[in-house]
């Protein structure tokens, strides 16, 4: 990896807006911190990339990004000790991700050398915008748009990869209240649920929008077909806990394949608890809701880690699911696991923490 190093020019930013930051009142996703990496393809290849100031940027309004959507993102996060020390959480599951969500929409590969040189020396240089302490962190985005000023309804030949970055504070996320999609979708078979594909979240915003002025401040997708079985919730992995038994669903290519859900089946392993992952039926749920045995339902994923759900509503019923105590929790277990192993206060027997 060193040897990409000197091919990475930075330009440093001659002042930081760091001291204008309230990092007490931070609102997720507005302030960006002072550097941004950058790199574009064109003559088919991915160029030398650089790490500049953060700032605006000049795009033709031809850009295929703008007619067709042709970008992806993703979403990680980097941990900071009490001593300082930075950590990731599964970079490489990102890296693997993003390229896995470019080809679906016909976007050249990344190469990991660059992708890992240029967040580490973007980390190391807005270091200081890493704020120390559990539930701190800094939210990173790369992500990839197609560049090429041209509209013709085809993958451009040039583009941009990007990597952006968000200081994020440490929240108490009150649980949720939750819609079962009845008829709107979020992915089909053979679609592009499984990618993060830009477009994917705004075809989500308007349904989700319908729920919230029902009062509900998310959706739990249902496979298109039927809608007759769980699928995600929102933005993030759904879990439910029948019992002591968790159910999840199996990825496709409707559903996306989140780091944290599959931590969260791999820690259910290390602790003992049974996981089935396996289709999840809407009826299933609402049985357990009726007769007392469902627990728990949680959305997993890496902005929130954990998001308890308090109630779902499904054809105009709506079922409250009963307060359990902390300590049986198995929400509030899987996040205080999870985020021990990504604030290095525990073992990391799976080595799932990369130190920048
Ligand atoms: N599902 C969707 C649709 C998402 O956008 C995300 C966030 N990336 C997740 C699940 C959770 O994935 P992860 O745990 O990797 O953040």
């Amino acid at each position: 990896m060193a040897i990409y190093k000197e091919k990475i020019s930075v330009e440093e930013s001659k002042t930081s807006k760091i001291e204008q930051v309230d990092f007490s009142k931070l609102d997720f996703g507005r302030v960006f911190t002072d550097h941004m990496f950058v790199c574009d393809y064109k003559s088919g290849k991915w160029q030398t990339p650089k790490i500049t100031p953060y700032q605006a940027m000049t795009i033709e309004p031809s850009a295929r990004v703008f007619h067709y959507g042709q970008a992806v993102f993703e979403g990680m996060k980097a941990y900071k000790t009490d001593e300082g020390r930075v950590f990731l959480f599964r970079p490489k599951q990102n890296f693997e991700r993003i390229n896995k969500s470019a080809e679906r929409m016909a976007i050249p590969a990344f190469p990991e050398n660059y992708f890992f040189e240029g967040l580490e020396t973007l980390l190391n240089l807005d270091n200081d915008w890493i704020m120390p302490g559990i539930g701190n962190s800094l939210y990173i985005r790369p992500f990839v748009i197609a560049t090429e000023p041209a509209i013709s309804a085809s993958p451009a030949n040039t583009y941009r990869f990007m990597i952006l970055c968000s200081p994020a504070q440490s929240y108490y996320n009150t649980p949720v209240r939750v819609l079962v999609a009845e008829q709107y979708s979020r992915s089909a078979n053979g679609g592009v649920g499984a990618a993060k594909a830009a477009g994917n979240y705004a075809a989500q915003f308007y349904p989700t929008s319908l729920a919230q002025k029902e009062g509900f401040q998310q959706i739990i997708w249902t496979d298109a077909d039927t809608h007759s079985f769980m699928e995600e919730a929102g933005t993030m992995n759904v879990f439910f806990r029948v019992n002591d038994t968790l159910l999840t669903a199996p990825v496709s290519d409707r559903i996306l394949d989140g780091i944290t859900r599959k931590s969260i089946i791999q820690l259910a392993e290390d602790l003992g608890i049974t996981c089935e992952v396996r289709q999840v039926k809407v009826e299933e749920i609402k049985n357990a809701a009726r007769d007392g045995s469902l627990k728990e339902i949680f959305g997993a994923g890496t902005a929130a880690v954990i998001s308890e759900i308090s109630a779902f509503q499904h054809k105009d019923e709506l079922f409250e699911i009963a307060d359990i105590d902390s300590d049986n929790s198995y929400a509030k277990l899987f996040k205080k696991t999870l985020m021990n192993i990504q604030y290095n206060i525990s073992e990391d027997v799976h080595g799932w923490r990369y130190e920048v």
